[in-house]
C-alpha cells in the first residue's frame, strides 16, 4: 500500500505553486477526472509511459495508480518538490526529468515501447505532436499519444474532407494512424480555467503504405492547403509532377484540397516520392 498523498490543492499552496502563464499552467485536480483520462490508454498496469509537463503532478498520480512506470519530463523546477513526493509515495514507478521536452529525445529514455500522456500547453503540445508523428521511421517507438489540446485544434486533428477544419494536421494525424477525439474536457475543469475549451485525442500508429515520403506528402498539403480556396490545378503548380501524378490517378485536377480523402494525398505524394 502506497503513503497516501495530501490533496494537490494543499500540494500548489505549500510548495508555492502558482500557475505560471508564460509555462502554459492550467492544472487539473479532480481525481476522478484524472482517472479517466488515465485510462484513455488502456491498461497501464507494467507499461512505460513518458508524461510530458507533470506539474504538480496531478496525472503523474492518476497514471501511477493505474500502475504505470512513469518517466516525467517537467520544465518548471518549482515543481520538483512537489513530485519528489509523489516519487517517494511510488517507489520505482516514477523518475522525474527536469528540463525542455522540445530538446530531449525520448528514444534516449525508453530501450522498449511506451504510451506517451500529456497536458501541454497548448503551443508546445502542437510542436512535440507534429514532431512525433513526422518521423520517417514507422511505426514508431512510442504506442500511443493521449493529449489534450484545445478543443478546436482537437477537431482539426481528427477531422474528415469537406469539413472546414479539415487540413494538414488531419493528414498528417490520420495517414498512418488512428486519430479520436477521445474526451472533452471544460475549461471549468482546470485551474485556472484557460480561455476554451480543451479536448483529449487519442493517436495510435497503424502500418504505413510502403514507399511515400513523408517529405513528399508535407510537401504536397503544404501546396495544396496553403491555397485551399483554389483548384489544385493552380495550387499544386509548384510541385514537379504533381499535376500528371492527379492525372494519372483519375484525381480531377478542379478539385479543391479539402474535398481530397486523406488516402488520395497519399497516392498522390507516392507517386511522386
Ligand atoms: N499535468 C499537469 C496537470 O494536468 O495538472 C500540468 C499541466 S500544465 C497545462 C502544463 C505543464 O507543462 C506545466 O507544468 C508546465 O510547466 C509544463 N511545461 C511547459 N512547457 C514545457 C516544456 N517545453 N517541457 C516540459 N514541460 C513543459
Amino acid at each position: 500500500m502506497n503513503a497516501p498523498l495530501p490533496p494537490l490543492r494543499e500540494v500548489i499552496a505549500r510548495h508555492g505553486l502558482s500557475a505560471s502563464k508564460a509555462l502554459g499552467q492550467n492544472f487539473l485536480f479532480d481525481e476522478h477526472l484524472l482517472d479517466r483520462i488515465a485510462a484513455i490508454p488502456g491498461p497501464l498496469h507494467g507499461r512505460d509511459v513518458l508524461e510530458i509537463g507533470p506539474g504538480p503532478g496531478g496525472l503523474t498520480r492518476a497514471l501511477l495508480r493505474a500502475g504505470a512506470r512513469v518517466t516525467a519530463i517537467e520544465m518548471d523546477r518549482r515543481c520538483l518538490p512537489a513530485l519528489a513526493e509523489v516519487e517517494a509515495a511510488f517507489p520505482r514507478q516514477l523518475t522525474v526529468i527536469q528540463g525542455d521536452a522540445l530538446k530531449i529525445d525520448p528514444a534516449t529514455l525508453f530501450d522498449g515501447p511506451y504510451a506517451i500522456v500529456a497536458n501541454l500547453p497548448y503551443n508546445v503540445g502542437t510542436a512535440l505532436f507534429t514532431g512525433w508523428l513526422s518521423g520517417e521511421a514507422w511505426p514508431p517507438q512510442w504506442s500511443s499519444l493521449t493529449l489534450m489540446f484545445q478543443e478546436e485544434v482537437a477537431r482539426r486533428i481528427v477531422s474528415t474532407p469537406d469539413t472546414s477544419a479539415y487540413g494538414r494536421l488531419a493528414v498528417l494525424a490520420q495517414w498512418r494512424s488512428r486519430a479520436k477525439l477521445a474526451m472533452k474536457v471544460h475549461r471549468s475543469a482546470f485551474t485556472p480555467p484557460p480561455k476554451v475549451m480543451s479536448a483529449i485525442v487519442h493517436v495510435e500508429p497503424e502500418p504505413a503504405l510502403e514507399g511515400v515520403s513523408m517529405r513528399m506528402l508535407e510537401r504536397v498539403t503544404e501546396a495544396a492547403f496553403g491555397q485551399r480556396r483554389k483548384m489544385l490545378r493552380q495550387s499544386l503548380k509548384g510541385v514537379p509532377g504533381a499535376l500528371d501524378a492527379l492525372e494519372s490517378l483519375g484525381i480531377d485536377a478542379q478539385r479543391r484540397a479539402e474535398t481530397l480523402t486523406v488516402a488520395e494525398f497519399v497516392s498522390v505524394a507516392k507517386v511522386l516520392s
